[in-house]
């Protein structure tokens, strides 16, 4: 994946404001929460996505170091109706999940532009991201590969 960073502002008020949402969000008990998803798929979407933010291109370690929380995105926002499916999500830092706000792909791509922050690539991205399987690792070295396929996601177990 290109390592193309965007003018998002990752300030330390911009960090601050966006973990005092996050707080905010988990303290209230909905499903902004961390156990909405099993921790070794959310690690085999991040493995996806190449431990990238799909909108700003962060890394990881940057985001560590940095102090941003790395969170998955639903593409389609839940509030819309959007899918806890492999297909609707992303690794999004927490400054851009929280630019995003409730906003579907192409309200959030609007939203940046008319801050003046490039866009160029990103869309493009996201559905290539979305498009691709994921393997999930279980307990006892079992994996799962999750395929999306039309509309749904296929379930194909693998052997070790
Ligand atoms: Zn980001």
């Amino acid at each position: 994946m290109a390592q193309q960073q965007i003018a998002i502002e990752h300030s330390a008020k911009a960090r601050n404001k966006a973990n005092e949402l996050h707080s905010e969000r988990i303290n209230s008990k909905t499903w902004y929460g961390k156990h909405w998803i099993r921790d070794n798929k959310r690690e085999a979407l991040y493995r996806r996505d190449n431990g990238c933010c799909v909108y700003c291109g962060i890394s990881f370690e940057k985001t560590k170091r940095q102090g941003i929380p790395m969170t998955l995105d639903h593409v389609h926002p839940r509030e819309l109706g959007g899918s806890n499916q492999i297909d609707n999500l992303v690794t999004a830092c927490l400054v851009c999940n929280c630019a995003k706000q409730h906003r579907g792909l192409r309200g959030f791509l609007k939203y940046l532009r008319s801050i003046g922050v490039g866009t160029t690539g990103i869309a493009r991205r996201v559905r290539r991201q979305l498009s691709k399987s994921i393997v999930v690792h279980s307990a006892g070295g079992r994996k799962t590969k999750l395929k999306p396929i039309s509309g749904k996601v296929i379930r194909i177990k693998m052997r070790n």
